[in-house]
């Protein structure tokens, strides 16, 4: 019963989270989902035996094999659950939700061994993460709950020298729809991108350059046109068609 932890943690009336289904699906997915939560973490499941062995990465992955990031290993999760990107407030694990990385994942050697041994060696084929990957258990302290692991870019050609740009902040965006976590915030519905340019730019830029083609978008005032008067509107507007020439 892989899930049954999963379950017991979830009231499923109230969230909108997947249940799960009888683990029956083989998959090979890796999902990085950046979950705003109480506090902010990286969500980092791997897909083994139709569930989702899953950590919780507290500052994310990092490229530079020197950094050694914290990943606690949290209950394993339904296969459904990397297409799902919001949990209700007040909901256990409440919060936003963004896929920030997927892809395909390769274990080196046998998993279920590596699992039991404490380390796991894999390879992420990811749009940002890519290369060999390695998840360390840590020593359990006395009284310790939690299973500590640490999340560990291997020495790779995918891998980044000390002091380079931590990939979390250089590619902030979601893999889905390409947008970033702020653009989705305080959007209000049908208004433009915040990442686009919007009409009043545009005419602003045509405007600015000398010589160029003012774009006005106000309605002209018919007034003040020569020789013209009120009128009522016509009952019938006569359609202006093509002619073929
Ligand atoms: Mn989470």
């Amino acid at each position: 019963m892989a899930l049954e932890a999963y379950r017991s943690k979830r009231n499923f009336a109230a969230t909108a989270e997947p249940r799960g289904r009888t683990p029956h699906e083989m998959s090979d997915m890796f999902v990085v989902q950046k979950h705003d939560a109480t506090r902010l973490h990286y969500d980092f499941p791997l897909a083994l035996d139709g569930v989702l062995k899953s950590w919780a990465v507290t500052r994310g992955p990092s490229l530079i094999p020197g950094e050694k990031r914290l990943a606690v290993a949290v209950e394993d999760h339904p296969l459904e659950y990397t297409d799902f990107v919001r949990i209700a407030e007040g909901e256990y694990g409440g919060g936003s939700v963004i896929v920030w990385d997927r892809g395909a994942w390769t274990p080196i050697g046998d998993p279920h061994k590596g699992l039991k041994k404490g380390q796991l060696d894999f390879e992420l084929r990811g749009q940002k993460l890519r290369g060999r990957w390695h998840l360390i258990r840590m020593r359990a302290k006395p009284r310790e709950k939690r299973e500590n692991w640490l999340l560990i870019k291997g020495d790779d050609e995918f891998a980044r020298p000390a002091g380079t740009t931590d990939i979390l902040d250089e590619r902030p965006e979601l893999v889905k729809t390409g947008g970033s976590i702020d653009d989705l915030v305080g959007e209000s519905p049908g208004s433009p991108s915040k990442t686009g340019k919007t009409e009043k730019e545009r005419t602003h830029a045509a405007a600015a350059e000398p010589g160029s083609r003012t774009l006005t978008r106000a309605t002209p005032d018919p007034s003040a046109v020569e020789g013209v008067s009120k009128q009522p509107l016509p009952g019938f507007v006569e359609p202006m068609l093509a002619t073929l020439s």
